[in-house]
């Protein structure tokens, strides 16, 4: 037989992981708990007697284990939810982040008036990773079609099971490439969330970044910079006249960032802020 009753395995996953001193002990031990058992919010309240196999109860401890040890808790997972869709992570990508959300929106309005115009609307999304952004997009666009270019094979991979597992994969193109590299034709759209991190920085990042997310995900050289330079001088020749190009920004680049573009000709057309109030995405 084995087993634990589910209150009693959440209790105790609580209470190791308040123990451990981990920031948030009480939504990680439920996520943790519902991953490991299969069971829902719900039953954590309404069920709390159910038995939970000995296999689940170990892997629900090795999981914990893992937490102690600083890891985050959708890595351990191995999938995060962004703009209410299921993402699977894997070592070459970086976590969907809620803040990635307000560059997805400030894209849908325009998207949308473009399908409404034309019926269709395409859209790249530079350095894919997850493809969270452009999965997201198509998902609440059958009009749209979309290509996620990424330099790293597993990021690749993982996007596309990602399209799949959301339902999208007809419309989605996994591209590697080396930012603009192999890419060919035009797009009404350029999405990118670029590394966006001064690289003396990355030292200063919370462990849970800069120890799981991919340094080359982070890293946006010297002054972090770089890959706006990157998007900025090429983006032209990949998009229709009328085309938009809107990018994820780090605390304090928005000036600079405005300038990068502005130097190649580009002129901002909106801008949104995430849920901190910070200056997050902006659209030219
Ligand atoms: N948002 C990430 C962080 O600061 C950085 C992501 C990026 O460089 N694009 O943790």
């Amino acid at each position: 037989m084995g087993g634990e009753r589910l209150d009693s395995l959440a209790r105790r996953a609580r209470d190791r992981l308040r123990a451990a001193g981990v920031e948030t002990p009480d939504l990680d031990a439920r996520l943790l708990t519902e991953w490991a058992t299969g069971a829902s919010r719900l039953d954590l309240i309404s069920a709390p007697d159910r038995l939970i196999d000995a296999d689940k109860v170990a892997a629900l401890d090795a999981a914990l284990t893992r937490r102690c040890q600083g890891e985050p808790v959708h890595r351990i997972m191995g999938v995060r939810e962004f703009y209410g869709l299921p993402f699977r992570l894997s070592p070459g990508t970086l976590e969907p982040r809620p803040d990635t959300e307000v560059l997805v929106d400030l894209l849908a309005l325009v998207i949308a008036e473009q399908i409404a115009r034309n019926g269709f609307a395409e859209l790249v999304d530079m350095g894919t990773g997850t493809g969270a952004i452009v999965i997201a997009l198509l998902h609440r666009f059958p009009g749209l079609r979309g290509v996620g270019v990424d330099i790293s094979d597993d990021a690749l991979a993982t996007a596309r099971i990602n399209a799949a597992e959301n339902g999208v994969s007809a419309r989605f193109a996994a591209v590697k490439s080396d930012w603009f590299e192999k890419l060919s034709g035009r797009f009404h759209f350029i999405a990118s969330n670029p590394p966006y991190i001064p690289r003396r920085e990355i030292a200063c990042l919370s462990r849970e970044v800069r120890d799981f997310d991919p340094v080359a995900a982070l890293d946006g050289g010297e002054d972090g910079l770089d890959f706006y330079r990157v998007l900025a001088s090429h983006s032209g020749r990949y998009l229709y006249p009328d085309g938009r190009i809107a990018v994820e920004i780090g605390a304090g680049q928005f000036d600079d960032v405005e300038t990068i573009f502005a130097e190649a000709g580009f002129v901002l057309a909106g801008h949104a802020s995430d849920l901190g109030g910070h200056r997050r995405a902006m659209m030219f």
